[in-house]
């Protein structure tokens, strides 16, 4: 079983969608199951309405999952495995407060020294602790020795117990913190494979002795992703701007990766995906290369399904917007110009005269099939021959001076001339 675990604590950004489409690929390549864990239990930090999103997102990349669990909802489950620590002599109940804690950092830091629980609580005797009537968290026992991680990205990875730590599974509150709520849900859910982002590294080894201390012989595997520098686009974002799903996806998969073609779609992506094969540096994002791809993927698309995208369903107006993409790269833009073609036009004065006289002219004009037919018709009825005849026609047909070949824009609107030229 692989998983994706997003926290509903904000937009959905790309790395968060990377994160999602690697773990369902991987997940259709070892024929496992892929479920969406939403990581809500730091209650505080949650946005309302963000999970939901998140899940819809996910439904529009057609990232299939077939179970939503809340992490909030296994708090049980977590206050039970910690029990177990403490029956086992794992874990142990800290009363140091927050105070004292920090003190003890701000010591470290002076004497510049890396800082780390000095486990003055783990082993009081049970009466002192009985007696004890002060808040508590529980920490579970530090690792004696090095943790190693297989990474499937970064290779094997070793950390010192320091960097462990005996940390904290249960706040004073009781409230699981994050690694071990992650750690003990892994577990619960069998999942056999974890992709993530690199700033989860640190909290692997963490995640890892939960589960050893827990006597739990089964090794999750684990791949970190090195980061997305440049990250401050959310999906959603992409989305509105007139990115395709599949045009994202298929740059989300390309970035700091190895792909047999450039242009695919995900179930492609099925076919040949190697976590292997992903560099182990940091990769930039370039909104330049994904609107080459948005292109591309645009002029593949189906004539009839492009122009719904610029408010029609015919054939012709997805070609015309296809002509377009010599200028344009987003389905935001092609709308803005198939709308300028519609709309009123504004003139410039320069060629107001000749566009009135021309506009006279093919209202009166009957259907042409070809635009020579229609432009010689045009020029002999309005007896219009002077070197703004071009610029006019332009402006009246799709209210721009410049831009496609008007004969190739002629061709795919001339069922449409009674409604341009108003
Ligand atoms: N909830 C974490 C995040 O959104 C992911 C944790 C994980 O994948 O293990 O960054």
């Amino acid at each position: 079983m692989l998983r994706f675990a997003p926290s509903p604590t904000g937009d959905m950004h790309i790395g968060d969608l990377r994160t999602a489409l690697f773990n369902y690929i991987v997940s259709k390549q070892r024929n496992e199951d892929f479920i969406v864990r939403i990581e809500d239990i730091e209650k505080e930090k949650n946005v309302e309405g963000k999970d939901e999103e998140i899940l819809a997102l996910l439904s529009l990349f057609g990232i299939e999952y077939s179970q939503v669990i809340y992490q909030s909802e296994n708090v049980r489950f977590h206050s039970a495995m910690a029990l177990q620590l403490i029956h086992d002599k794992k874990a142990f109940s800290c009363f140091c407060s927050h105070e004292w804690l920090e003190k003890k950092r701000e010591e470290a830091k002076e004497n510049k020294k890396a800082y780390s629980y000095d486990d003055a609580c783990r082993n009081l005797p049970d009466e002192l602790v009985l007696d004890n009537m002060n808040p508590f968290t529980i920490r579970l026992s530090r690792p004696d020795k090095a943790i190693v991680i297989n990474d499937l990205i970064k290779g094997e990875v070793s950390f010192e117990p320091d960097a462990v730590d005996s940390f904290i599974i249960m706040d004073q509150d009781k409230t699981p913190t994050y690694n071990f709520a992650c750690a003990v849900d892994d577990m619960l859910s069998d999942i056999s494979l974890v992709i993530r982002s690199q700033e989860h590294m640190s909290d692997t080894p963490k995640q890892d002795h939960v589960r050893t201390s827990l006597g739990y012989e089964k090794k999750v595997e684990y791949a970190h992703l090195p980061i997305i520098l440049n990250d401050t686009f959310s999906v959603k974002w992409l989305l509105e701007e007139g990115f395709l799903p599949a045009a994202i996806s298929n740059y989300l998969i390309s970035i700091a990766n190895e792909t047999p073609q450039e242009i695919f779609d995900v179930k492609d992506a099925i076919e040949w995906f190697s976590l292997e094969k992903i560099s182990k540096s940091p990769a930039r994002f370039s909104i330049e290369l994904l609107r080459e791809i948005n292109k591309k993927h645009l002029k593949n698309m189906d004539a009839t399904e492009l122009s719904r995208y610029v408010g029609f369903a015919d054939a012709n107006i997805g070609e015309l917007a296809k002509v377009y993409l010599e200028e344009a790269s987003t389905t935001k833009e092609l709308k803005s110009k198939i709308e300028a073609i519609f709309a009123a036009k504004e003139i410039p004065e320069e060629f107001t005269e000749v566009a009135q006289i021309m506009a006279k002219t093919i209202k009166n004009a009957p259907y042409f099939q070809e635009y020579d037919d229609f432009k010689k018709y045009i020029m002999k009825e309005s007896t219009l021959k002077d070197e703004n005849f071009s610029k006019a026609l332009h402006f009246l047909l799709t209210g721009a001076g410049n831009g496609p070949d008007i004969a190739l824009v002629y061709k795919y609107l001339k069922n449409y001339i009674r409604e341009i030229i108003k």
